[in-house]
């Protein structure tokens, strides 16, 4: 404006000059009125041009002043003047909207009117900081109104330097970071106590954990219970050489341990997680330890791996218990096996004076028939009946027992399979008839020549036919062997009692009788016996049977291509 001083004089008085020329009676005048005249007219033209300026810089300032007011009101920070008594004199739009409201209608309400009830406190000490020290102050606060919920928000006050002593706060929307501080601290929280349950876990555990670094070779973490495990506390393990750890492992097993970064690449690529591995340990007293271990692979984010984890099982006591376990199946089967020749001999010393009793009584038996002593005739056949039950009964015992302590022996001969089985049914044939069944025999007399042990072959078929027999009221029972395939096959069916489902498990096993129905005639050895004949026959046995309809039991023994037994 100072410029423009000397700029306007001069402007004004050319602006003069040329009002003089079309003047004409400006000649009539007195010079000095003429001067004067001259002068107020320079001064008014220079008002005129101040004027002029002035509505110019008014403009300016107006249109920086709209600006300004744009920037305050969008600004991305809330901002209020407040006076002395916290009322409010001035808002922003930004802080507003912060609760949904417009600024006018905030004018003249104390600003507390918008601190949520929890953060009051909060809200008075830091402004009586603020006024206190007349530095500057911060709070954090949630602010909230009718139309908005809570929003976090950080509060800057400054008062300002001027005669108002009014106060201006800056707000700023801290709910987001309020958010992710609060979700931090839950995570952080989770962490640590999932640390506390892992460590309470690996602390309290039988097994013990070792994470090892791979690049360059060192120990990461080591389990306390390394310490119950090997007798080494961690500080002890930790302060071992590595030749020193390798002493630990038994030596037919260092070499293992050597390359197993290498063993657990590979692995990986075969898609296993795991490797694992049983060893034996020396513990600080010298104790040995059988150790299970198992191992894998850390990755880090690329893939690449860093680190290896091994857990470890003290499993000595299975190993202990393993032995004695087996010790004492081998001595079980061992006495099993002594009782079994023992049997096997006593039962052939009964055997003897038995047979010398029954062969007595059948003389006697034929005495009191010729002489037609009916009473006494009568006592001796319960004599022949007893002592000849008493006999297979025995002959049973003999034949189980021989099995079972591998004192059974085969002894093969040629003979014609349907002979024999014809032969069978001349044995059978009065019991059925006795009983009302039909007995089939199903071969015929065409000669089928086998190499075999006739003995044990007629014993399994007769034992099975015998017990068709026995468990059949009415109907048949029917039988047949024959040879295909290089196999020995033979089934009896029969229309009998039948066996239960759950029941067909066991009935091969020793003593077992099934039926309640079924014990009066036998101590349920018969088909144990059979079963133990087929299996060193090397054959198979199987039972087919619906209760109540009928059984077939049927087996099958491999024959060599000439037809001798395999
Ligand atoms: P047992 O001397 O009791 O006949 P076995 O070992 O020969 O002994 O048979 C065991 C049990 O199997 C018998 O008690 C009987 O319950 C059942 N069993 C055997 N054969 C038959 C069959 N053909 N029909 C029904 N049950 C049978």
């Amino acid at each position: 404006m100072t410029q423009d001083f000397n700029e306007l004089r001069t402007k004004a008085l050319e602006a003069l000059s040329l009002k003089h020329k079309n003047d004409v009676n400006e000649a009539n005048l007195g010079s000095d009125v003429k001067k004067l005249l001259e002068e107020l007219s320079v001064h008014q033209i220079e008002l005129e041009y101040q004027n002029e300026e002035l509505i110019r810089a008014q403009d300016a300032i107006r249109k920086q002043s709209n600006e300004f007011a744009d920037l305050f009101d969008n600004a991305p920070v809330g901002y209020l003047i407040i006076d002395a008594n916290h009322n409010i004199v001035k808002s922003n739009r930004t802080f507003g909207e912060m609760l949904h409201m417009q600024p006018y209608e905030l004018i003249g309400n104390p600003i507390e009117k918008y601190i949520s009830p929890l953060f009051q406190d909060n809200f008075y000490h830091f402004m009586k900081l603020l006024t206190q020290n007349g530095m500057g102050a911060q709070v954090n606060v949630k602010i909230r109104s009718n139309f908005r919920g809570d929003t976090f928000v950080r509060i800057d006050g400054k008062i300002l330097n001027d005669d108002t002593n009014y106060i201006r706060l800056s707000i700023v929307d801290i709910t987001e970071q309020k958010q992710l501080e609060d979700l931090l601290r839950k995570e952080t929280e989770k962490v640590l106590k999932s640390e506390v349950r892992f460590r309470q876990i690996v602390e309290q555990s039988t097994d013990t954990f070792v994470y090892l670094n791979v690049h360059p070779i060192s120990l990461d973490y080591l389990s306390p219970t390394i310490e119950r495990l090997t007798g080494y506390t961690v500080d002890e393990c930790l302060n071992m050489s590595a030749n020193e750890w390798y002493g630990i492992l038994l030596p037919q097993y260092r070499d293992g341990a050597t390359n197993l970064f290498e063993r657990l690449l590979k692995a990986e690529l075969s898609q296993e997680k795991y490797i694992y591995s049983t060893f034996e340990i020396r513990c600080k007293n010298g104790e040995i330890k059988w150790v299970h271990g198992s191992f894998s692979l850390n990755k880090n984010f690329e893939e690449v791996p860093y680190q290896i984890i091994g857990t470890f099982h003290d499993i000595t006591s299975n190993i202990d218990y393993q032995t004695q376990l087996k010790l004492a199946k081998e001595k079980a089967e061992e006495n099993d096996s002594l009782k079994s020749a023992y049997l096997a001999n006593m039962s052939h010393e009964i055997r003897t004076p038995l047979n010398a009793i029954i062969g007595f009584a059948n003389i006697l038996s034929e005495g009191f028939k010729e002489s037609g002593d009916e009473e006494n005739l009568n006592f001796v056949s319960i004599i022949e009946r007893n002592g000849e039950r008493l006999l297979e009964l025995i002959n049973d015992l003999i034949c189980i027992s021989k099995i079972e302590s591998n004192q059974m022996t085969l002894s093969f001969s040629e003979f014609n399979l349907n002979q024999l089985m014809v032969d069978i049914n001349d044995m059978f044939r009065l019991d059925a008839i006795e009983k009302g069944l039909a007995l089939k025999c199903i071969n015929d007399n065409t000669p089928i020549i086998i190499t075999s042990d006739k003995d044990k072959l007629t014993s399994c078929c007769c034992n099975l036919i015998k017990n068709a027999l026995k468990y059949t009221n009415e109907g048949y029972v029917e039988y047949c062997a024959s040879v295909c395939d290089d196999k020995l096959n033979f089934y009896v069916k029969d229309s009998g009692i039948g066996v239960q489902d759950n029941k067909k498990e066991s009935i091969f096993n020793r003593f077992a009788q099934v039926n309640s129905t079924s014990s009066k005639d036998g101590i349920g050895l018969g088909l144990s016996i059979v079963k133990g004949l087929i299996d060193l026959l090397n054959g198979t046995i199987t039972i087919e049977s619906e209760f109540g309809k009928g059984s077939t039991f049927s087996f099958s023994i491999p024959l060599k291509q000439n037809g001798t037994n395999i």
